[in-house]
């Protein structure tokens, strides 16, 4: 089992933790006393961290839990790393479809290798032809006001970190490891809430510049945008596919279904998500 693929691992781990068998520190146990010294090798890199924070694998247990570790969805991208915005590139884990519904081993370091190689090349050629890329004068000062709107506010006692920890909370108990249609809808609606209450946060720092407390806001917005569109995208997605497990799901999508993919846009403040299907006639849909 310790061998079998990360989606499964963390799906057994989880199904332990819920069953009540968490330890002090709220994971499994992993045991590895019975290996023999040779078989460390085969991760001995993982062996040496533990021995350098004072735990022996070949004598001791290890507490262990699954967390956050892969992105498979992401930002649209086609064969030459292009978004839809002209002059904007993507190459990696911020992508989506390179990967399927499942990220094979190893696979996650030779996206960004082939693929940032295509991104910077492309993006190279883009900037060799074109002046500059127009940006709206509206766009800036539209967003120029709504940062003045937002330094203006005077200061609350709430805080984004407080808001950053809720929002882990919320992804990790209702979009997490197993999810079901009720935990996606809880999720949205506590999403929600958590845009609320960020929005009625005022900062301590007004300054423009160097302003941690802005940044930590900023990215505050963009993580809970992005927690949304995760759990509506999911939410499209009714049978268990790849590390997208849905508890309730009576079957698993299966080789002979048509494909699809959830494409999901920000439009008018609005998040619009729709199924695609991932395979036309014979030939690859274009992104
Ligand atoms: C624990 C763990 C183990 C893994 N093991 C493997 C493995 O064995 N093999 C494998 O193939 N893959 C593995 N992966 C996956 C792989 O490491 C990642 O998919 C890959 O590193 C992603 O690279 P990236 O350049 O796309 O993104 P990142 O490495 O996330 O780089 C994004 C960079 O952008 C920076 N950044 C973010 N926001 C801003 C901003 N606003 N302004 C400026 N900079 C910003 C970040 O600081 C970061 O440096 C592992 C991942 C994890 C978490």
């Amino acid at each position: 089992m310790e061998r079998s693929s990360r989606d499964l691992l963390a799906r057994c781990i989880y199904s332990e933790l819920k069953a009540g068998m968490a330890g002090a520190h709220g994971g499994v146990f992993l045991d590895a006393r019975h290996l023999a010294d040779s078989e460390f090798a085969s991760f001995g890199h993982e062996y040496e961290l533990c021995l350098e924070r004072g735990l022996n694998l070949k004598n001791e247990t290890a507490e262990v839990a699954p967390s956050a570790h892969y992105c498979m969805g992401g930002i649209r991208i086609d064969e030459k790393c292009r978004t839809t915005i002209p002059g904007l590139y993507a190459a990696g884990e911020v992508t989506g479809g390179v990967m399927g519904a499942n990220r094979l081993n190893g696979n996650g370091l030779a996206d960004i290798l082939a693929f940032g190689a295509i991104a910077g090349a492309e993006a190279a050629r883009f900037a060799s032809r074109v002046e500059q890329v127009g940006i709206g004068k509206d766009l800036i000062e539209v967003e120029d006001d709504r940062l003045q709107g937002l330094l203006d506010r005077p200061p609350t006692s709430s805080r984004v970190s407080a808001l950053r920890q809720g929002l882990r909370e919320i992804m990790w108990n209702h979009v997490g490891v197993v999810r079901s249609e009720e935990s996606l809808s809880r999720a949205a609606g506590l999403l929600q809430g958590l845009e609320d209450d960020l929005s009625a946060i005022g900062l301590a720092q007004k300054s423009w510049v160097c302003n941690p407390e802005l940044a930590a806001y900023l990215e505050a917005e963009n993580m809970i945008l992005v927690g949304q569109a995760v759990a509506r995208s999911a939410s499209v997605r009714k049978a268990s596919l790849g590390a997208h497990h849905m508890q309730s799901a009576c079957s698993e999508e299966r080789d002979t279904d048509l494909p699809y993919n959830v494409l999901i846009r920000l439009h008018k403040g609005t998040l619009k998500a729709e199924a695609q299907p991932a395979v036309g006639e014979g030939s690859v849909v274009q992104w």
